[in-house]
């Protein structure tokens, strides 16, 4: 095999990882794995094995020759780490409940065990923005951008997202507060699963609460759906104002929809429907800017 042959058998493998999903080396290192691995220790009583027991008469009790092997004791898992577990959306629903403040909900969230995706996610992506701005925008999930830097929407479609809001001068380092769905990336950017997504919604929801925005931004239809309890798809939710309701005022945040910037790079015919979109937003923060 010539130089160029394994340079290129090594590019084919790259760009195969990168299609199927891989972005990260799981490791700070290399591994060669092409060295042989270090031959097992033997155990003691493996190199000495005594000569077999002479075989009992067939009317003797038949005791076994080696006790079980008991097996390994269990790291103690605690209690409540151990409800996480078993049912993760009820221990995120009252450990969000728990949370009095989004500082304190940040820390529940990056000490939370009970969903999957945490344990391959590099950080928990909290939040972006301004607190106590008018306008909450909430997208679905981190990507590999957001995962690195713990931040939402730093990637390509936060870029958009970004020019979209500035384009009713809006802008995240002073008036629009920024979360997730999901604080943690699914591997690869797989769609979330319906577990991973009802663990996640008593934090947001919590999240919503304790930002208390005037209005709400829903950014594609995973989000939208999720937190309005809505089967249509974003076709059609997006453009009608919803009602999100408080949990226990009885007010309700005034909500919009629109296409996610993600979905508007792959479909730029659609950023009419959303300029109208943000068009609405921008009437609906003047209205509540001017009924303050
Ligand atoms: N897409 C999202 O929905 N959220 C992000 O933070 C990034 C991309």
């Amino acid at each position: 095999m010539t130089d160029a042959d394994i340079h290129s058998a090594a590019r084919a493998l790259l760009s195969w990882y990168v299609e199927a999903g891989v972005d990260e080396a799981i490791l700070a290192d290399p591994v060669n794995r092409l060295v042989p691995a270090p031959k097992p220790v033997q155990r003691s009583a493996q190199r000495s094995d005594p000569a077999p027991a002479p075989r009992p008469a067939a009317s003797a009790p038949q005791t076994p020759t080696h006790a079980p092997s008991a097996p390994p004791p269990r790291p103690a898992v605690p209690r409540a780490a151990q409800a996480e577990l078993d049912r993760p959306a009820d221990a995120a629903r009252a450990a969000a409940r728990g949370a009095t403040s989004l500082e304190s909900l940040k820390r529940v969230m990056e000490g939370f065990e009970g969903c999957g995706l945490k344990i391959t996610a590099t950080n928990t992506v909290f939040a972006d923005g301004v607190t106590g701005a008018d306008l909450m925008v909430i997208g679905e999930a981190p990507g590999a951008d957001e995962d690195r830097q713990g931040k939402p929407f730093v990637g390509v479609s936060g870029q958009l997202l970004d020019r979209m809001l500035a384009s009713i001068g809006l802008s995240r380092a002073d008036s629009v507060y920024i979360t997730n769905i999901l604080p943690w990336r699914p591997p690869g950017n797989r769609q979330p699963t319906p577990a991973e997504i009802a663990t996640c919604v008593p934090f947001v929801e919590r999240h919503i609460e304790l930002a208390a925005p005037k209005v709400l931004m829903f950014a594609g239809g995973t989000s939208a759906k999720t937190l309005m309890g809505r089967k249509e798809g974003i076709t059609r939710l997006r453009g009608t104002w919803m009602d999100w309701p408080l949990p226990n005022s009885g007010g309700v945040i005034p909500a919009l929809a629109t296409y996610h910037p993600a979905y508007l790079l792959r479909t730029p015919g659609q950023k009419a429907s959303a300029w109208k979109d943000l068009l609405a937003l921008r009437r609906r923060l003047d209205e509540v800017a001017k009924a303050v």
